[in-house]
């Protein structure tokens, strides 16, 4: 007798139980994120549609890729259920492909795997690791604010900030306005971890849930911040981080500092009166110094806007203008800050990032340090001391 039975559905899985051991599966997910490119077939050089992104069902987030997709219907939210997907490994991660035997349906959110927030182990923010998803986080609200982003032809508000608890302190960027605000205890439940230009962060999407909570056991924010000041040699391996205190010397300040003009449109700084984004604009005056710091392990450049180049020279924007009126020349204002800075002592705290020219801060704050004289001395006189 022929072998009647019917081929074996495949089984429905959750994308945290994808392995890549060749048999197709069945799961339903949301697109998180989604590329269109076409790429040429190497036989007939013929050109075929792939889509590719990020799938997820609050149990893992996956990489996709979609090989001859529908032209139209499958945006970022969509919710699809996929029958014979087949399951790849790179880099260790599984991930999914639709080719020409997978059957790709829309389906409704009420279909996508039901995970009780009770289910989900408690983490901590030092525990946190790339690609992390169905967690629980309880944190405190460090910094939030709107940020408008473009994501293809969409405009969208992102709210970007800081979260910690006594463990550490992580960036936060939401998808939704879950309506965060400063000094709040929260408990996260389904955010995703992901690493965007070398820096971890949490995400949280439409799908997360938020819940207010009591959090006695988390840090106030100024004690969250209170971060110990590090060498800018460690800063420097480090590649910046969300909150960085150095200590260091002025020793001397980058251009443009001073008085600068910038486009009334853009903020950029505008140069004989052209934008190079907007032409020939109005320029705005406005200050700024580049201070760079040195501690002897290494330097590093701060960032100072108006308020903070202000508060450091303790002269303001219009002593500035006033003094350009008598003295039309502002290379001798750039003298006259430098000069005020130079050799001071600062402690300055703010975010960190690196790029080709080393780490720039933007401060959130910048102190004086007064050096005590008897304890430099004690200082020198024991290095010396180690000489002899
Ligand atoms: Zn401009």
């Amino acid at each position: 007798m022929p072998n009647s039975e019917p081929p074996t559905a495949p089984a429905e899985v959750r994308l945290r139980d994808l392995r890549a051991n060749g048999v197709p599966v069945e799961f339903v997910a949301r697109v998180v994120s989604l590329q269109r490119r076409e790429v040429t077939r190497q036989s007939d050089g013929s050109r075929i549609p792939l889509l590719s992104g990020l799938l997820s069902d609050g149990t893992a987030t996956v990489r996709f890729t979609w090989w001859d997709p529908p032209r139209e219907g499958i945006d970022r939210g969509t919710v699809i259920r996929a029958v014979g997907a087949e399951v790849r490994e790179f880099r260790g991660r599984a991930e999914a492909t639709f080719t020409w035997k997978t059957r790709v349906g829309p389906a409704s959110p009420a279909e996508l795997p039901r995970v009780d927030t009770e289910e989900m182990p408690v983490r901590t923010v030092k525990e946190l690791a790339s690609g992390d998803e169905g967690f629980r986080l309880e944190v405190r609200v460090v910094r939030i604010a709107p940020r408008p982003v473009t994501v293809g032809e969409e405009r969208r508000v992102v709210h970007e900030g800081l979260v910690a608890d006594a463990s550490g302190m992580i960036r936060l960027t939401c998808w939704s306005d879950f309506g965060l605000a400063t000094g709040e205890a929260v408990r996260f439940s389904g955010g995703y971890l992901r690493s965007f230009r070398g820096r971890l962060e949490l995400v949280l999407d439409e799908r997360a849930m938020v819940n207010r909570i009591e959090g006695e056991d988390l840090p106030p924010v100024a004690e969250l911040l209170r971060s110990p000041s590090r060498s800018i040699a460690a800063v420097e391996d480090e590649g910046g981080g969300p909150v960085v205190t150095v200590e260091g010397v002025v020793v001397g300040l980058l251009p443009p500092s001073g008085l600068v003009y910038r486009c009334p449109q853009c903020r950029r700084s505008v140069k004989s009166g052209i934008c190079r984004v907007h032409g020939q604009v109005e320029g705005q005056a406005d200050l700024r110094a580049r201070l760079v710091l040195d501690d002897g392990t290494g330097a590093l450049t701060i960032n100072a806007d108006r308020a903070a180049t202000e508060k450091l020279w303790g002269v303001t924007l219009e002593d500035c203008r006033a003094r350009l009126r008598e003295l039309p020349d502002p290379s001798l204002l750039e003298e006259q800050l430098l000069e005020a800075v130079l050799g001071r002592r600062l402690r300055v705290r703010g975010s960190g990032t690196k790029d080709d020219f080393g780490v720039t801060i933007a401060p959130e704050s910048i102190d004086r340090v007064d050096v005590d004289l008897d304890v430099a001395a004690e200082e020198l006189s024991m290095r010396l001391g180690e000489r002899s």
